[in-house]
């Protein structure tokens, strides 16, 4: 007899690069008895890493990616959909209306995904974000000059990680940053994702004030915070990777109420009703102020950093359950403090060495500390970079101590990083 509640469930993944992120969700769902499916766009790049093959997909087609998924997935059901980064947000969404599976609506992600539109929908909305403008990058910047107001933030409409964010504090920085991204958005590496709306930039007021992110979990539309993170480090630019994140905040209670009633609205205003939220804000003065907010996990590594319940599964296990519908409702994120350092490339080159990682690790309250960069491979430092050299964990019982481990644990890694000859791409002529 085939009972529908003991069939094994089946987990849809669409990740973009199918490495140490996917495999933690991947884990997380096989310890809850669950088949994993994934979904990427990458398929040229990997080698079935752990034999579970991929259902290649274009994440830029989503409609045609979605139709991909209903036909692959026809004779074996899949439960619940799952989306990794930003880039196969909409495909998530639309596999899941043509699947009939609980998931935010393509309008609502399709909103969330480009900057320039989450921009207009929360202005709309009355919710507080910067001042912003757009403009094509083939404009004569002489006529977009005078709109711009100092300083700034210049930043492509469909990139993530920063990467391309850039301040500009006046016209000639302003100039060299729109060259700079320009440059960016149409290397090779970025054109070959396809995306719409690269051929234009955002422009925005910076926003003053510390900045703190939220990690979020929607039900029925309704937001349930999982953790606040401090970011410590001032992000003043003129590039803004990310560095250090710190839970639980200490930001005064008011200013924190404020903070999540702010994420609240956007989140309405946008129309999310389900899964995993990350947002990021900047606090001053005149209270919070939206950076953005995505229907999806914090990225990396760094779920690790928040366990629940008493059996302190990590975030990955939590969405993952929570996806399968499975209760989560009653699990609290633990009481230590936590942290996580995304380990910042300091210049462009290739990682020929790590040194001080046992040393590191060995610092009190440290829990980890993974490099996730290969060796010999070219890393590109912000804002051309997008991705860390690794991560440090750790946990302590006060917010303090726990960043004073990871700063202490970073000035014991030293990295070797040779510059690299420049050497032209043979089709678009494009010297990196
Ligand atoms: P991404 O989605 O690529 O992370 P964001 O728009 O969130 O792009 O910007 C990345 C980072 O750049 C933010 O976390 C923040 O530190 C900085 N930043 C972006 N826009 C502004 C702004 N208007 N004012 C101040 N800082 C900003």
């Amino acid at each position: 007899m085939s009972d529908a509640s003991q069939q094994q469930k089946r987990l849809l993944l669409l990740i973009s690069k199918l490495g140490y992120q996917a495999r933690a969700f991947a884990d997380a769902a096989r310890r809850l008895g669950a088949e994993v499916i994934f979904g990427t766009d990458r398929c040229h790049q990997l080698d079935d890493p752990w034999q579970d093959s991929a259902l290649p997909l274009h994440f830029e087609r989503a409609e045609e990616s979605a139709s991909e998924i209903s036909r692959a997935t026809a004779l074996a059901s899949v439960h619940a959909i799952l989306a990794l980064g930003d880039r196969p947000l909409a495909v998530a969404a639309h596999a899941a209306r043509a699947l009939g599976l609980p998931y935010n609506s393509p309008e609502s992600v399709e909103t969330a995904r480009n900057k320039l539109r989450q921009r207009e929908c929360l202005s709309a909305a009355r919710v507080p974000v910067p001042q912003f403008f757009s403009f094509a990058l083939d404009d004569d910047l002489g006529r977009v000059l005078p709109r711009v107001q100092f300083p700034c933030v210049v930043k492509p409409l469909m990139l993530s990680m920063s990467q391309g964010v850039v301040r500009a504090n006046d016209a000639a920085e302003f100039r060299a940053a729109v060259a700079r991204i320009r440059a960016l958005v149409q290397s090779p590496e970025i054109q070959v994702t396809r995306e719409a709306g690269l051929d234009r930039l955002l422009v925005e007021g910076f926003l003053p004030g510390p900045e703190v992110a939220l990690e979020g979990l929607l039900e029925d539309g309704s937001l349930r915070t999982l953790a606040i993170f401090d970011k410590p480090d001032p992000l003043e630019g003129p590039y803004f990777e990310e560095t250090i994140y710190v839970t639980p905040s200490r930001l005064a209670p008011r200013a924190l109420a404020a903070l999540e009633d702010c994420a609240r609205q956007a989140v309405a205003a946008l129309g999310l009703t389900r899964g995993p939220i990350h947002a990021e804000f900047r606090v001053n003065a005149r209270g919070p102020w939206v950076l953005e907010v995505q229907p999806r996990p914090i990225g990396g590594l760094c779920a690790r950093a928040l366990r629940f319940g008493t059996e302190k599964i990590p975030l990955e296990e939590l969405l993952v359950r929570h996806a399968l519908g499975m209760v989560t409702r009653s699990l609290e994120r633990e009481s230590a403090a936590s942290g996580v350092m995304m380990i910042p490339v300091p210049s462009s080159g290739i990682l020929e060495g790590v040194a001080g990682t046992e040393e590191a690790a060995r610092v009190e309250h440290i829990e980890s500390v993974e490099i996730t960069a290969r060796l010999h491979d070219y890393v590109a430092a912000w804002p051309e970079g997008s991705s860390y050299l690794g991560f440090i964990f750790a946990r302590a019982p006060q917010p303090a101590d726990v960043e004073s481990a990871l700063r202490a644990a970073h000035a014991c890694l030293r990295f070797d990083l040779r510059p690299r000859l420049p050497v032209e791409h043979p089709l678009s002529r494009h010297t990196p």
